[in-house]
């Protein structure tokens, strides 16, 4: 594909810049600050932008976000996304104060509620207030014991797995909604199967996972290695990093028993956007649209940024106490930001065969010179490209059934007769 093409605005992008405004933003009530000190975590390195402070954020603040928010977007839903660091380490009545702010700022709008949490602080007074207020929970947890407790460990260096199933178990117990998001890591190649297996088990039938790749450096003094944006000249991968193949293996080995047992009962984001890609809608996974920067971050202090693996000072957008989160939106920085994912994408990328499901992926893990020497590539490439090769005729069967009025979870006897 010519250069120049990289860099045209498509249809698609002009139409969502020139509709009525509709984004969500992940806010950071606590910032960086976690009770865990998981061994990947992107976030909590992020203190050190803020002087290695932590802060809350202020009731003004709540009540500024709140109201900017909901102004800015132009639809009759919005959805509030509550996420860290560790949320709950706001206190309930945090949140209280934020549906009180919701209430009187709504102008008409259904407002919704999505906290994204590590579970091990749940209790009894929590779950009862995410089951009165239809909170929807986000759990994260990584699969069965040993792959959860080797890196999801809290500050004194101890596992972690016990306390987030008792947080499952309550929000089981007051029938609070949940779903699962999951780090696929090193350690869980080959095991795609039993993870998958292990989150059913658990009641989870929305599943998110989550590649673990990132491009760390080593800081003398400091325990952990940092992670850094994919420009960063002279970092590496981090040693608990999935390999692209080892990432690909885990969708397969998880999508040959979802699509001859599971479909329609359970849902996994990648493969609904996969679904989405061939039948020409919108993919609800952020790495497989055209362009990036439709969910922005607030911080605890206000800074906002264009994505939550891109929370560094040299991409932040500005602070709604000096412009509106509207202006922010609509503004330059954001739409180049958007508009990067495609124009620097390499030309191996432009003339793939999978390139109208994969569009790339994510820039952050771009990581990966190419021989023509024109930009990085996708250091998870090859795994992509297994995941897409092996679920291609049961795609191309259910985005038939679909386009026929039948539905998708038709395609579990042919699946299982057929391969
Ligand atoms: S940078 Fe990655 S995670 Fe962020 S919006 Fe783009 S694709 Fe999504
Ligand atoms: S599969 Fe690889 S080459 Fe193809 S679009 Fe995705 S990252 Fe690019």
């Amino acid at each position: 594909m010519m250069e120049s093409s990289k860099k045209t605005l498509t249809l698609d992008y002009a139409a969502r810049n020139v509709n009525p405004a509709a984004f969500s933003t992940m806010v950071k009530p606590a910032g960086s600050l976690c009770n865990l000190d998981c061994h990947y975590c992107y976030y909590l390195d992020k203190s050190l932008q803020y002087d290695g402070k932590q802060p809350l954020m202020s009731p003004e603040l709540l009540e500024r976000f709140t109201r900017q928010y909901i102004e800015a977007n132009e639809v009759p839903v919005v959805t509030f996304l509550w996420h860290g660091g560790e949320p709950l380490m706001q206190g309930v009545d945090f949140y209280r104060k934020a549906l009180e702010l919701q209430n009187r700022y709504s102008s008409g709008k259904k407002i919704e509620n999505v906290l994204q949490t590590n579970g091990t602080l749940l209790n009894e007074e929590w779950c009862k207030f995410f089951a009165k207020n239809n909170f929807l929970i986000g759990i994260s947890i990584d699969g069965p014991k040993d792959i959860h407790d080797t890196f999801r460990l809290n500050k004194a260096g101890k596992p972690s797995f016990d306390k987030v199933m008792n947080g499952i178990d309550l929000l089981k117990r007051y029938k609070v909604e949940f779903n699962t998001l999951s780090v696929v890591n090193k350690l869980s190649e080959k095991r795609g199967s039993e993870v998958y297996q292990f989150l059913k088990n658990i009641g989870s039938h929305y599943m998110q996972f989550l590649p673990a790749v990132e491009h760390v450096v080593e800081i003398p003094g400091r325990k952990r290695a940092v992670i850094v944006p994919p420009e960063h000249e002279g970092a590496h991968i981090a040693t608990w990093s999935v390999s692209a193949n080892g990432y690909g293996e885990f969708l397969n080995d998880i999508f040959d028993i979802w699509v001859r047992n599971d479909v329609g009962q359970y849902f996994v984001q990648i493969f609904d956007s996969t679904l989405a890609q061939y039948c020409g809608i919108q993919p609800g996974l952020c790495s497989m649209n055209e362009t990036c920067g439709e969910a922005l971050i607030v911080e605890h202090n206000g800074d906002v940024y264009p994505c939550d693996h891109f929370v560094y000072p040299e991409y932040k957008l500005g602070n709604i106490s000096e412009m509106s989160l509207r202006e922010i939106y609509l503004g330059q920085k954001r739409f180049d930001f958007g508009m990067d994912k495609r124009s620097t994408l390499p030309s191996e990328c432009m003339n793939c065969e999978y390139f109208t499901l994969c569009r790339g992926e994510c820039p952050k893990h771009r990581f990966e010179p190419v021989s023509s020497g024109e930009g990085k590539k996708n250091i998870l490439c090859e795994g992509f490209k297994l995941f897409f090769k092996h679920t291609e005729p049961y795609m191309k069967y259910m985005r038939d059934l679909l386009a026929s009025g039948k539905p998708a979870f038709n395609v579990i006897p042919w699946a299982r007769t057929n391969f």
